[in-house]
């Protein structure tokens, strides 16, 4: 089987990153040249973990690494993603499997010692498709 990359480009010049086959010869959002040493931000196996990729690269970095959890890609410190993939198995042991709410995500993120608010983080997962928002403090594991 043929091994296929995609990669997350970062453009110097907007310092936008889109998602590529190779490096193009030109940022296909502002247009403008891209040197052969244009930064490859990662590199993912699928279209669909691109897409995660992309929009991990372009999320302002300090909300990077709440948001860099299972996707495996886009941090330069493995020992982030351990602690991230850390935290989400803290929440889904604290959900045992139902539903948890701001104050235990709050528990379980004070313990971890992690700054970000309950809220906060769990929009973050929220958005990475891991959680169904059931209230405005209630939340569910979707898998
Ligand atoms: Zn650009």
């Amino acid at each position: 089987m043929k091994e296929q990359r995609w990669l997350v480009v970062r453009c110097p010049s907007c310092l936008r990153c889109t998602g590529q086959r190779s490096i193009p010869r030109s940022c296909t959002l502002c247009g403008q040249p891209l040197p052969r040493e244009t930064e490859v931000v990662s590199e993912v196996e699928s279209a669909a973990l691109l897409q995660r990729a992309v929009a991990l690269a372009n999320t302002p970095e300090e909300l990077r690494d709440e948001l860099a959890f299972r996707i495996g890609v886009g941090h330069e410190d493995a020992n982030r993603d351990t602690s991230a993939s850390a935290t989400m198995m803290a929440l889904r042991k604290a959900a045992q499997g139902e539903t948890i709410s701001a104050e235990e995500v709050q528990r379980v993120l004070r313990s971890l010692n992690v700054q970000t608010p309950p809220t906060e983080f769990m929009a973050l997962v929220e958005h990475e498709g891991l959680v169904l928002r059931l209230g405005h403090d209630r939340w569910q594991f979707i898998e």
